[in-house]
């Protein structure tokens, strides 16, 4: 047995919140200016920017559960600029000015969600204090130094982007088994649940009306066909990420991949003084398999990884319950990291799903002649790459070409995914890979990238 507290109950995010949705489910047939499926970050963002833009605009979010419920309340809390779409692949349709623009816009989004946060009286412990990057073991090392070089070649100076030897990594954070790292300033710690919260009572404010507890079942031009009733709208934006897979007709577009967290009990100071992370970076490693973790606003580590990564039939979790076994490999890894903390309980587990595209590339598009649209495929970078989807979708539904319209992202679309039982073997097998190539480079066998993941990265379609 793992040993964890508590497993599930959508998120630790959520704990201490009294009341969960409330909201009324939707109840008959009604006809509106612009129909959001999903109350995430995506569609929340989109009602948002919509909403201030033409206050006069009918709006309705149709959502399953309640808003948050799904990766939007359950993630990480990075706010980074990471951006999924590899950049060579957005260089090919948009040149070098294409991809830089890309980036700038996700900086951009770091700040406008902070901004919008402090204006709109939203609390979500944010704190901009960068992304730590260590490197374990010589591949990870390599790979993070060609990470670097990488984001050089692409314009980042050193006020982006700082190498961090080993004393100067040791002076931020010790991170057992860490040779060197990687500081960048551009992103921010949100308490997750908090964000999607606030945005839900602030669009609901501005006249936007929320439905929950209605399962939209399929999406056609003109309507999101509910268990309520029909939405009849000249827009219907489709944003589900994780959960697309739950339309009819959508069943094979974005892999829900499973990613799990585990939240330590508030770290005692001798624990914290041990580990020296004084200052509240978000860290994360350079494996394969790779972590990502915070420190949270009441002193606890929450860290999470990629687990059991799918689900046979793009299955979803119930209340994000994780399973022990991945439980367990968090928190051996939590301890590997940082042995301070092995006395400390593990308090929460839980976990959600992010949506892949086959070709690991994110979107934002509106089709003009049917009026639907969507944002997603973020590839577990979602949290900024939301608020930049509902700006852009914005322009998209107001028909304003602006500099948001023409980035590199707008109006790509991927192929399916295989059918089962393809996908599931084929995902297994990608993240097995992955996770022995891992092991292999941390036993000291092979001091450059394993071949193993290489071949994951070929057979996924990276
Ligand atoms: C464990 C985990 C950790 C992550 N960590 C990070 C991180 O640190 N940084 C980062 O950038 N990204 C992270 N991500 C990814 C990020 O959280 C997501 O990409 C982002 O929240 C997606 O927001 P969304 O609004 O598009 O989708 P979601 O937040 O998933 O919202 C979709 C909504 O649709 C609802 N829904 C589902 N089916 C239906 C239906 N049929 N009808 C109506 N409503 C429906 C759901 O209940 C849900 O509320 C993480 C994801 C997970 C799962």
């Amino acid at each position: 047995m793992s040993g964890v507290r508590r497993n599930g109950g959508i998120s630790f995010w959520y704990d201490g919140f009294a009341e969960l949705g409330g909201r009324p489910r939707l109840n008959g047939d009604r006809r509106v200016d612009v129909a959001i499926v999903g109350g995430g970050y995506t569609g929340l963002w989109a009602a948002y920017y919509l909403k201030r833009a033409r206050p006069e605009l009918d709006v309705v979010v149709l959502e399953r559960e309640f808003c948050g419920f799904g990766a939007s309340g359950r993630n990480g809390g990075w706010l980074s600029d990471h951006f999924s779409t590899p950049r060579a692949a957005m260089e090919r349709t948009h040149g070098r000015a294409g991809v830089v623009a890309q980036q700038q816009a996700m900086r951009a989004s770091i700040d406008e969600v902070i901004a919008v946060a402090a204006q709109e009286g939203i609390e979500a412990d944010i704190v901009k204090h960068g992304l730590l990057t260590v490197a374990r073991g010589p591949a990870q090392e390599r790979r993070l130094a060609a990470a670097v070089a990488e984001d050089r070649a692409w314009g980042d100076t050193h006020a982006d982007l700082l190498e961090l030897d080993r004393p100067a990594l040791d002076a931020r954070v010790t991170v057992a088994g860490a040779g060197s790292g990687a500081w960048s300033p551009h992103c921010a710690r949100i308490q997750p649940a908090k964000l999607v919260r606030g945005l839900a009572e602030l669009v609901a404010r501005l006249g936007v009306t929320i439905h929950e507890s209605t399962t939209v079942t399929e999406i056609v031009p003109g309507a999101a066909i509910t268990d309520g009733g029909t939405v009849r709208a000249d827009v219907v934006l489709s944003c589900l990420e994780g959960f697309t897979a739950s339309l009819k007709g959508r069943e094979r577009a974005w892999l829900p991949l499973n990613s799990a967290i585990v939240a330590t009990d508030p770290l005692p100071d001798r624990v914290w003084e041990e580990i020296g992370w004084s200052g509240e970076e978000l860290l994360g490693d350079a494996a394969h398999a790779y972590c990502y973790a915070q420190r949270t606003a009441d002193g606890r580590i929450a860290m999470g990884g990629r687990g059991v990564p799918y689900r046979f039939g793009s299955r979803t979790d119930v209340n994000g319950a994780t399973q022990e076994t991945t439980i367990a490999q968090l928190t051996v890894l939590l301890h590997d990291l940082f042995p301070a903390t092995a006395d400390v309980p593990i308090a929460r587990a839980w976990c959600g799903v992010l949506g892949v595209p086959r070709d690991w590339a994110s979107t934002v598009r509106l089709d003009p002649t049917t009026g639907l649209g969507t944002a997603g495929g973020y590839v577990g970078n979602g949290v900024t790459t939301a608020n930049l989807a509902g700006r852009t979708l914005r322009d998209l539904v107001l028909g304003e070409q602006t500099e948001l319209t023409g980035l590199p992202w707008v109006g790509h679309t991927a192929r399916d995914w295989e059918p089962e039982p393809l996908r599931w073997i084929g995902a297994r097998l990608v993240y097995g890979l992955y996770r022995a190539a891992d092991r292999r480079e941390q036993a000291g066998g092979e001091p450059r990238t394993s071949a193993l993941a290489k071949a994951a990265s070929l057979l996924a379609g990276r």
